[in-house]
């Protein structure tokens, strides 16, 4: 980090911040030109407040050479993490690394045939893990909201059918209770910048799916998985669900270039929804062989046996037999960029 002091600042002032600068832990090399004075500071400076610094009198400008993110960030991890996640029969499917983790499941559990039929379906079709809503993030407090607690417990039957890891969305911390047999926890995009929440989940110690905010920035998603790295949880998979834009067509506009643009910066495994991305079932399949071509760690889809009548998100839906064409089209995608299915 540069500190470009302010022209004419006191000498021994200046000196005297630098010192508070030091006892923050960075050491601090000093360029003295003819009128401003320029401190470089190195060493870990992701704790030192860029906007605290430029409120003081004497600075001018700030400029951030690294970073503000370490934990997720590449430079201190070059090479690509990978998360081994087993389910009930104790096998472990990969997200990253070389690996594609595919997940797939409605949006929401709505009861036992629904969950358990689907689960066994995408299963044969390849995926490797099962998603459903217990707890849902809806617009409208009277839409459906999930069957909450009936719903994990679903959820659960599901996997000890099928033995898939299950990944479903926590919406409050209270949750965490009754996440016992959840094998990863899904942080949707209206809670990205939930920080409170962030910071209870780096004390877990359960995979963390972290969807990115309707309107965040690169560095937002990567800060907000800072806050869950700080905490002591490695364990987090990023994910580009697409972000707002004026356009309408499609419910969001995916953000492809998130998927180059974060495994650049960061050493954590990325993967896309291309079911939220578009809001539209008929563009999925381009939108998940996009993601894989861009370099993605995998997809989590939506898949639901009768979208018609889902009871949240049934545009988006796609049905089994089009996520196991959907499956076949993808593993030879995968094969192409070399990865594993
Ligand atoms: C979901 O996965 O069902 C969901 C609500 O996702 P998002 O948070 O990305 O909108
Ligand atoms: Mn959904």
């Amino acid at each position: 980090m540069i500190v470009v002091m302010k022209p004419g600042a006191n000498r021994e002032e200046v000196h005297w911040f630098a010192g508070t600068l030091e006892k923050q832990g960075v050491k601090i090399h000093f360029s003295e030109g003819m009128s401003q004075t320029v401190l470089g500071l190195v060493g870990d400076t992701s704790g030192i407040d860029e906007e605290s610094l430029l409120a003081h009198h004497l600075v001018d400008k700030v400029i951030r050479v690294q970073e503000p993110y370490k934990r997720a960030n590449r430079l201190f991890h070059p090479h690509d993490t990978r998360l081994a996640i087993s389910g009930s029969g104790g096998t472990a499917r990969y997200i990253g690394g070389g690996h594609l983790g595919i997940i797939a499941g409605p949006c929401s559990v709505e009861n036992r045939d629904q969950i358990v039929g689907i689960a066994m379906a995408v299963k044969k079709a390849g995926a490797g893990f099962l998603r459903g809503g217990a707890f849902k993030p809806r617009t409208s407090p009277y839409s459906f909201q999930g069957l909450g607690c009936e719903g994990l417990d679903l959820l659960l039957e599901a996997k000890k059918e099928t033995g898939l890891p299950i990944v479903t969305e926590l919406m409050a911390i209270h949750q965490l209770e009754v996440f016992d047999g959840v094998d990863v926890i899904q942080v949707g995009a209206r809670n990205m910048q939930n920080f409170t929440l962030l910071k209870e989940l780096g004390r877990c110690r359960k995979p963390i799916l972290l969807k990115r905010g309707l309107a965040a920035t690169i560095t937002e998603v990567l800060m907000a998985a800072e806050y869950i790295m700080a905490g002591g949880n490695g364990q987090v998979i990023l994910c580009e669900r697409g972000i707002r834009t004026f356009d309408t067509f499609t419910r969001n506009t995916l953000d492809l270039s998130a998927i180059p643009a974060l495994k650049k910066q960061s050493h954590l495994p990325v993967i896309v929804d291309p079911s939220h991305a578009t809001g539209l079932a008929w563009m999925v399949p381009a939108m998940a062989k996009a993601a894989i071509a861009a370099g993605a760690d995998g997809l989590i889809v939506e898949v639901h046996n009768n979208p018609e009548a889902a009871l949240c998100d049934g545009e988006q839906s796609i049905t089994p037999a089009a996520f196991s064409s959907l499956m076949d089209v993808l593993r030879k995608y995968a094969a192409v960029e070399g990865k594993a299915v």
